[in-house]
C-alpha cells in the first residue's frame, strides 16, 4: 500500500518521501510468498467490485510502463455450502455489477473442475476475471516509478513516533526528523503501533488484532494437472466461513516449487517484532486434511512453507480514511488478509486522500468511523 501510494503521489508531481523499516519487498509483513488472488466476483461486499476494476486497470497500466508481468489471469472457481454466505454474497456481488459469472451444481462442479471433491450441497461459482498477482514484482516496479518520478525511497529506516497539529506533520526516524504536510500510514502488521505513536493519545478506535498465517507448497504425484493453463485459482470453503484456498504451478517457479495453498481463517495473534517468522509441520496439518479429502490428486510431501501476517478488523473489511481528529494523517491497511488484490487502487486513492482529503472511489463502506 505504501509504495502504491508513494507511486501515485510522485507520478503527480508532490514531493514524496517514503520510509520502511525494512527493504519492500520482503518477507517479514504481509505481502510474501511470491503470490496473491485477485478476483473479481467478491463475496465479502458489492462494493469492492468497482474498486477492484480500477485495481486491475492500475496493475495492467503498470505492466506496460515498466515491461514486467505483474498479474495472470486464469479464471477461479469458488466452492461452498449454497446456503453460505460465501455462496450469496458471490452471487450478489456478480449480479449488482453485471459480472459474467457462472452458478454450478455439485454433479456439475465434478465435470468441469475436476480436481476438487464437493460435498453434497455445494455450489460452484465461476468466475472468469479472477487470477494472481507477483506482490514482490508489483512493489518493486511501482518503487521503481516512484523514484523516477523524483519520490525519496528510504529503506531500513524504521518510524519511530510521529506528530500532527495545524502547522503539518513531524516524523522522528532512526535516522533523522523530517517535516511534511501529510502523513500517509501504512505499516501492516505494525498498524497498532504505528497509530499508538503519536504520543498525542486519541488512538482512534478500531481494533485491529495482528495474526500468523501459514502457508504451504505441495508436490503432488502428477504436477502436469495442476500447472498454469490448466487449474484456475481456487477457494472451497466447508463451514461458509473459514476459506481454503491455491493457485495453479507457475512454469518457472515464480510463484514458488509445486502447488501452493492455504488456510484463510483467523489463526494465532502475534507480536510481528517477535514473531519467528517459522512454519512447523503443525501448521501443514489442515491443508494437508484438506487435500485429502477434497483434492485427494494433489496431495504430495511439503515442499516448502511461509509465514505471512494479517492485520484483521473486526468485520475484516479494510479501514482506509482520514485519521478522525488529525485530517493530515490519512490511515491505510488493516487488509484483513485480502488486501493485496487491492494495493494499485488503494495507492490512488491514499494519494487523493492525502492531497485534497476526498477521493471519487466509493470507500464510504471502509471508513475508520464504523467503528
Ligand atoms: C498468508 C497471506 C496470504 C494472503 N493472500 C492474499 C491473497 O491471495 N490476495 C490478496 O489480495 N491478499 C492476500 N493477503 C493480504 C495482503 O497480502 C495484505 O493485505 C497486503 O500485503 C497488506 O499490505 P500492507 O502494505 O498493508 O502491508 P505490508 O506489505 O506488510 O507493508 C507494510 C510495510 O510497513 C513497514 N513498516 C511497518 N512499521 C514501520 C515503521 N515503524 N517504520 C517504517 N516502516 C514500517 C513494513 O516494513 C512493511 O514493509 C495475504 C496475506 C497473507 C499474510
Amino acid at each position: 500500500m505504501g509504495s502504491a501510494a508513494a507511486y501515485h503521489l510522485a507520478a503527480r508531481g508532490k514531493r514524496t518521501l517514503g520510509l520502511d523499516r525494512s527493504a519492500p519487498p520482503h518477507n517479514l509483513g504481509s505481502h510474501g510468498g511470491l503470490t496473491r488472488m485477485t478476483r473479481l466476483v467478491y463475496a465479502e461486499h458489492p462494493d469492492y467490485v468497482p474498486l477492484l476494476q480500477r485495481a486491475n486497470e492500475l496493475w495492467r497500466r503498470l505492466e506496460r510502463d515498466t515491461g514486467r508481468t505483474i498479474m495472470q489471469t486464469t479464471g477461479g472457481v469458488y466452492i461452498g455450502p449454497e446456503s453460505s454466505r460465501y455462496i450469496s454474497g458471490a452471487i450478489e456481488s456478480a449480479t449488482r455489477h453485471g459480472l459474467p459469472f457462472e452458478a454450478l451444481r455439485a454433479g456439475e462442479i465434478a465435470a468441469r473442475f475436476p480436481w476438487f471433491r464437493a460435498p453434497s450441497g455445494s455450489v460452484a461459482i465461476a468466475d472468469p476475471g479472477a487470477g494472481f498477482l507477483f506482490p514482490h514484482t508489483a512493489i518493486d516496479a511501482q518503487l521503481h516509478l516512484a523514484r523516477a518520478s523524483g519520490a525519496d525511497i528510504h529503506t531500513n529506516e524504521p518510524v519511530l513516533d510521529w506528530h500532527a497539529d495545524t502547522a503539518g506533520v513531524r516524523v522522528r526516524t532512526a535516522r533523522a526528523t523530517y517535516h511534511a504536510d501529510r502523513l500517509i500510514l501504512a505499516g501492516g502488521a505494525w498498524m497498532p503501533k504505528l497509530l499508538a505513536q503519536s504520543g498525542q493519545g486519541g488512538t482512534p478506535a478500531i481494533k485491529l488484532t495482528v495474526t500468523r498465517q501459514t502457508l504451504a507448497w505441495v508436490d503432488p504425484p502428477d504436477p502436469g494437472l495442476f500447472a498454469l493453463g490448466k487449474l484456475p485459482v481456487w477457494a472451497f470453503t466447508l463451514d461458509g466461513a473459514t476459506v481454503y484456498y491455491g493457485f495453479p504451478i507457475t512454469p518457472g517457479g515464480e510463484g514458488g516449487a509445486g502447488l501452493k495453498l492455504a488456510h484463510h481463517a483467523p489463526l494465532v495473534p502475534t507480536d510481528p517484532d517477535t514473531d519467528p517468522r517459522k512454519a512447523t509441520a503443525d501448521d501443514a496439518v489442515p491443508v494437508l486434511a484438506f487435500l485429502r479429502d477434497h483434492m485427494p490428486q494433489a496431495l504430495g510431501p511439503v515442499l516448502d512453507q511461509q509465514v505471512c501476517l494479517y492485520t484483521n478488523t473486526a468485520d475484516d473489511h479494510f479501514v482506509i480514511d482520514l485519521h478522525p481528529g488529525k485530517p493530515n494523517i490519512v490511515i491505510a491497511s488493516p487488509c484483513s488478509g485480502h488486501g493485496f488484490k487491492f494495493a494499485s487502487v488503494i495507492g490512488e486513492i491514499l494519494a487523493d486522500l492525502a492531497e485534497s482529503g476526498s477521493t471519487r472511489h466509493d470507500i464510504r463502506f471502509l471508513s475508520a468511523g464504523r467503528f
